[in-house]
């Protein structure tokens, strides 16, 4: 089968002739539709994240159709359309018991630690394969795993109807950020120096920075600047998440933490299972349609071009498997 695979830092090459997955019993085959390009795909292809080894399959944010179902698998069938929730927790720690397997030590990360999924086919844990409803387009799909991680940042902010809230950074997560925070009837101001970036997230209900003063600000841009700026800029009592990361250190005075009363915390993707569960409930009925974050889709077989320009590209930058429609 062909999958797209790193085998240099900078270096992605289409394999035709990749080895099939092995099913084990708890899992499912599923026919990878289309996969979303993030910002952790980019570090590995950088070389900045490693990887067990190379060539090496990219990608964690899929979606397709299950093709085949693992003999000890009873609550999946052939046929459904899923997107994979691509990290996988040892329900045997103390943070997984807990229910917060974001913080498991023993997590298993789709396209970090196991191979990923820009690949004709891949075996999922079955509980990991979330069914969609039918009739969803391909972009919305393929938006649930990114949107879930804004979702768990606007929970963590609680983020109250009527409320201001900055978000910094308009990259796609910065999007998904805004269309989450709008959904929870925040009042949601926006900053990023790309043109195109800022347009996007104008068009999806957020409004420009007016200069003042925010109870929540949601860090987006992994930017050391843009943390700073996000202490500067929270309101008495106010609370920042931080999303985007950066191993860079960041000048912030305690004293205007401490004065104003400030509340900082990391977000770190989604728990299992609540994260896609709230993502897909939220999705459905709601005309939310995070596919609208989606500006550039390519085949895999241009899957090297479409690395290379996604961080050009405003909004985010997708692979499909399926013919484009005519
Ligand atoms: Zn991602
Ligand atoms: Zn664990």
């Amino acid at each position: 089968m062909r999958a797209v695979t790193l085998r240099a830092p900078g270096r992605i090459e289409v394999d035709e002739n990749w080895p099939e997955p092995l099913l084990r019993p708890s899992e499912v085959l599923v026919d990878v539709r289309g996969v979303g390009l993030c910002g952790s795909d980019a570090s590995v292809v950088a070389g900045h994240r490693a990887v067990p080894e190379l060539p090496w399959v990219l990608g964690h944010e899929a979606y397709g159709v299950i093709s085949r179902v693992g003999s000890a698998v009873a609550d999946r069938h052939e046929g459904q359309t899923v997107v994979i929730e691509p990290n996988y927790p040892c329900f045997a720690c103390d943070a997984c018991s807990a229910g917060a397997t974001s913080g498991c030590p023993n997590r298993r990360i789709v396209g970090i630690s196991e191979p990923g999924m820009l690949a004709e086919r891949v075996a999922v844990p079955a509980g990991f394969a979330w069914p969609v409803p039918s009739g969803w387009a391909a972009e919305d799909i393929v938006c649930v795993e990114p949107l879930s991680v804004a979702f768990n940042a606007v929970g963590l902010a609680g983020i109250r109807p009527g409320g201001r809230c900055l978000v910094l950074g308009a990259g796609s997560q910065g999007q998904f950020v805004c269309l989450a925070a709008r959904q929870a009837g925040a009042d949601v101001h926006v900053i990023d120096p790309h043109p195109g970036r800022l347009a996007l997230a104008l068009d999806l209900g957020a409004r420009p920075d007016d200069g003042g003063d925010h109870p929540v600000i949601i860090e987006t841009s992994g930017a050391v600047s843009a943390f700073e700026q996000a202490v500067d800029r929270a309101s008495h009592g106010g609370i920042i998440v931080v999303v985007g990361q950066s191993r860079t250190p960041a000048t912030v005075s305690t004293f205007r933490i401490v004065q104003r009363r400030l509340t900082i915390r990391g977000c770190l993707i989604y728990d299992h299972p609540q994260g896609f569960a709230r993502t897909i409930a939220a999705m459905t009925g709601s005309g939310l349609r995070p596919g609208r974050v989606l500006r550039a889709r390519y085949g895999l077989e241009d899957a090297s071009r479409a690395f290379a320009e996604s961080a050009g590209n405003p909004g985010k930058t997708w692979i499909s498997l399926e013919e484009k429609p005519a």
